[in-house]
């Protein structure tokens, strides 16, 4: 992975001497599409692909991979937009059943889809037991990132990442990638991406290759700063409970991630998660996860009574941990005034 490579826009390469070349339409390839993926494929373990964002590569896995009157096994309480994807494909045929994934799938499931650990719950899958169900199974493995958690290694066909999160870091580009173990299951979901049209534009590959050489450092640091502010909000006389992999720690996290347990957290207040939320100065009240700026929602906002009314997701940036304590502790004091 070089990330040097010329920034190329182009839609179009011409034929030599007649024939198409690697790159001849865009929509099928183009060369920092295909730089990425490889960087993509080495930090999975697997064959890369990448989309214009992580929901595009999620419905290109439903249409390769899946057919009407097939059922998906899908963990509860994972990303929200994932299972209302699914709810929209019941018209075509599909089904899902949410499931807890920290136990076994249900059997007669045709896919299984983990969360690895999940958003907004931190929940984190057994992938032992999933490995044991004979359908395929799907990690989106966002909120842990290849540094951390590497499925493909233990027994998963198919790795999702929201490449708008962690992997591009800076929340500038929205993107999307799959990792695959098998090269058919690769050809299968690459030749969909050419059908459908959701490939990643060249400036947003180049922006991913910019961002993949601070990866592990920006990780390693948020994850740091996660558990520590984990621990003192566990101790918070304002905050209800802390979800977090890193806290106690999870032994389903702590067999399979190595180097942290992800730079997300949820913490449920004791009081009024509104008012917490918008007593923030330095940590920004914004939706998403993984930039390099802190951000903290209530994600009742948009997820209804399906997460807790006083849950607060809490995405940790690269700000100094002091200085995100004292921004949540007097955020906090909100709850007792
Ligand atoms: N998977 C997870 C775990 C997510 O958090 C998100 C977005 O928040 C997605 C998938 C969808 O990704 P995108 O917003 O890049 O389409």
């Amino acid at each position: 992975m070089t990330g040097r490579s010329r920034l190329d826009r182009s839609t179009i390469w011409p034929y030599e001497a007649g024939e198409p070349g690697d790159f001849y339409y865009s929509r099928y390839d183009h060369p920092l599409g295909v730089e990425a993926e490889h960087a993509l494929g080495e930090l999975d373990g697997g064959r890369g692909l990448l989309f214009a964002s992580g929901a595009a590569a999620a419905a290109a896995a439903v249409l390769a991979l899946l057919e009407p009157g097939r059922t998906v096994a899908i963990a509860e309480g994972g990303y929200w937009g994932t299972t209302a994807m699914l709810r929209a494909f019941e018209r075509w045929g599909l089904r899902h059943v949410e499931f807890d994934q920290t136990g076994s799938p249900p059997g007669g499931a045709d896919l299984v889809w983990l969360e690895a650990p999940s958003n907004p719950f931190l929940t984190f899958p057994d992938l032992e037991a999933a490995a044991g169900h004979p359908a395929p199974v799907l990690v989106d493995a966002t909120a842990s990132t290849p540094v951390l958690f590497r499925p493909l290694e233990h027994g998963a066909d198919v790795v999702l990442h929201s490449a708008t999160k962690y992997l591009g870091g800076h929340d500038d580009v929205l993107l999307g990638a799959l990792a695959f173990r098998s090269p058919e299951t690769y050809e299968r979901v690459k030749a969909m991406r050419g059908l459908t049209g959701p490939i990643a534009a060249p400036d947003a590959a180049w922006l991913l290759l910019r961002s993949l050489k601070t990866l592990p450092l920006r990780v390693e640091r948020q994850s740091r700063t996660a558990l520590e502010l984990a621990r003192r909000l566990a101790a918070h006389p304002a905050v209800e409970r802390v979800r977090y992999p890193g806290l106690d720690p999870d032994p389903l996290a702590a067999r399979y991630m190595h180097g942290g347990f992800s730079g997300l957290l949820s913490f449920d207040v004791r009081g009024n998660a509104r008012a917490v939320e918008a007593a923030t100065s330095v940590i920004r009240n914004a939706t998403s996860l993984g930039g390099v700026d802190s951000v903290l929602e209530s994600r009742h906002r948009w997820e209804g009574d399906r997460v807790p009314a006083n849950l607060i997701r809490f995405s940790a940036g690269l700000e100094d941990v002091e200085t995100l304590w004292a921004d949540l502790e007097q955020a906090l004091a909100v709850t007792s005034a």
